[in-house]
Order: C-alpha cells, then sequence, then structure tokens
C-alpha cells in the first residue's frame, strides 16, 4: 500500500477499532490526527504511535457537537496545512426496544454516529476537494444493512451513513476524494464486550465463521481504501463480518 506523506484524522482512535486503525496508518508513514471524547485515550494512542517512531497528536473533541466539530477542524486545517484522510469511526450504542426507546437515546445515537459524520466531511471534505486528493471512510455497521431488534436508533445512523457516504462518493469524485463504508459485523471491542455472555453465544451461532472478528480485521481493509491503490474505488460498501450479511 503506497502513502505519500499524508495526514489522517480519526474519530474514536481512543480504543477499539478506532485506536487500530489509527495504530495501522500510523505504522504505513500517515500522520495522525487522533481524536476522542476522552483526552486520556486519545493522548495514549497518540503518545504509543510516537514512541513507536510514528507521528500523531491527539484532540479531545465531542464529535456529537457540531460546531465544536466546525470550529475544531477550521483549527486543525490551520495547523496541519491539509488533512488527506477523514475516518468517521466514533459510535456509541443506546439499545432498546423502539416501544421504549427515548428521544434522548435515538438524538444521541443518531447526532454522535451519523450527525458528526456530516459535520466533519463537511468540513474537511471540501479542502480536500481543493486539494485535488482525499479519502473519507464512514464506519457503519451491519445493522445498518440487516437492522436489528434493540437498535432502532443505530440501525437508522448507520444506514444514514450508507446514504450520506454514497452522496459524498458522487459529489467529490471529480476531484479525486473517494468515500466508502467500512460496515463491520461482530468485533471483539469494550462495546461488544457489554453483550452479556448468552447474547455473544447465539451471536456466535449466526455467524457463519462462527466467531467474531478483531479490530486489526476492520483497520486492515480501512488502511487499504486510503492507500493510492484504492484510487477507484469510491461510493462502496465493504461488509466485514464472517460471512453474516451475504
Ligand atoms: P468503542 O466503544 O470501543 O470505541 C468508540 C470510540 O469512540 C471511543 O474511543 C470513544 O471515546 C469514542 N467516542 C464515542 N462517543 C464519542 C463522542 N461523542 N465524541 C468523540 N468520541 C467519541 O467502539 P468500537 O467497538 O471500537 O466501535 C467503533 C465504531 O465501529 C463505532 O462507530 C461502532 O458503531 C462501529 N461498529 C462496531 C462494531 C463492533 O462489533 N465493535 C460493529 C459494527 C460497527
Amino acid at each position: 500500500m503506497t502513502f505519500n506523506d499524508r495526514t489522517a484524522l480519526v474519530t474514536g482512535a481512543g480504543r477499539g477499532i478506532g485506536k487500530a486503525i489509527a495504530e495501522n496508518l500510523a505504522a504505513k508513514g500517515v500522520k495522525l490526527i487522533c481524536v476522542s471524547k476522552n483526552p486520556d485515550s486519545c493522548g495514549a494512542v497518540a503518545d504509543a504511535i510516537t514512541a513507536a517512531g510514528g507521528s500523531a497528536v491527539a484532540r479531545a473533541i465531542d464529535v456529537s457537537d457540531g460546531p465544536a466539530v466546525e470550529a475544531a477542524a477550521a483549527d486543525l486545517l490551520k495547523e496541519f496545512k491539509q488533512i488527506d484522510i477523514l475516518i468517521n469511526n466514533a459510535g456509541i450504542t443506546r439499545d432498546g426496544l423502539l416501544a421504549r426507546m427515548s428521544e434522548e437515546d435515538w438524538n444521541s445515537v443518531i447526532q454522535t454516529n451519523l450527525s458528526s459524520a456530516f459535520h466533519w466531511t463537511k468540513a474537511i471534505g471540501w479542502p480536500m476537494c481543493r486539494n485535488r486528493w482525499g479519502r473519507v471512510v464512514n464506519i457503519s455497521s451491519v445493522s445498518g444493512i440487516m437492522g436489528n431488534a434493540g437498535q432502532a436508533n443505530y440501525s437508522a445512523a448507520k444506514a444514514g451513513l450508507i446514504g450520506f457516504t454514497k452522496t459524498v462518493a458522487k459529489e467529490f469524485a471529480r476531484r479525486n476524494v473517494t468515500a466508502n463504508v467500512v460496515a463491520p459485523g461482530f468485533i471483539q471491542t469494550d462495546m461488544t464486550a457489554e453483550l452479556n455472555e448468552e447474547v455473544q453465544k447465539a451471536v456466535t451461532e449466526f455467524i457463519p465463521m462462527r466467531r467474531f472478528g478483531q479490530v486489526d480485521d476492520i483497520a486492515h481493509a480501512t488502511s487499504f481504501l486510503c492507500s493510492e491503490e484504492a484510487s477507484y474505488i469510491t461510493g462502496q460498501v465493504f461488509t466485514i463480518d464472517g460471512g453474516m450479511a451475504m
């Protein structure tokens, strides 16, 4: 994979999938801006990347806060001159059956998982277009493709990301900026550790490969989509799920 002195911003880089993506890109020589709500976690990831010989800074930004994202993006663009790769990965779940789902849980999931991508892509995507090179990867979920009982808010946000990405791909294509979706199935992270043992067992039975994926499974594919070699791939959804959503 070729990366020519690129800078990437990864949201939710403090742990789990976002951390693995940040580390994978950094290992390929990409400069990293690690964003998370929690300053300690993204700070630790940036420090580890730097200690390993890479280049990374950390920024604590709540991605669900649109004006804060736009202000932070403007500052970062001044500081880094250009940001070539944007990974919208930060996400939360607030699960519950629709009949009992509060409007607050609906709104917080939509704002964190979907509106965040709107604000970051709007702020950083246009400078990419002016620069005639860019990569946007939005981390969705198989829940956005198949639906999932108990996740009306989450599956709506993740499905929304797919439509959003396809539109961004069409709007940015002539400027050599690609936009794609990675839709993980069940990946071993703190997010899925919240599922009780019984649910984890039932889910595993449903996965043709009979196991959860690892964060690196997502990171490798995401890095490829950000490389020079992926320059003709845009508007696509890559499910990485052990065969679940075939
Ligand atoms: P995680 O909970 O382990 O990590 C999420 C990260 O996002 C954390 O660093 C957290 O601080 C950050 N974050 C959350 N809310 C934020 C906010 N408002 N502002 C800034 N940062 C915020 O989750 P994960 O399992 O690594 O999942 C990463 C992404 O992949 C999410 O979008 C998730 O929906 C998606 N996904 C995960 C799985 C899975 O099985 N783990 C499956 C499908 C999709």
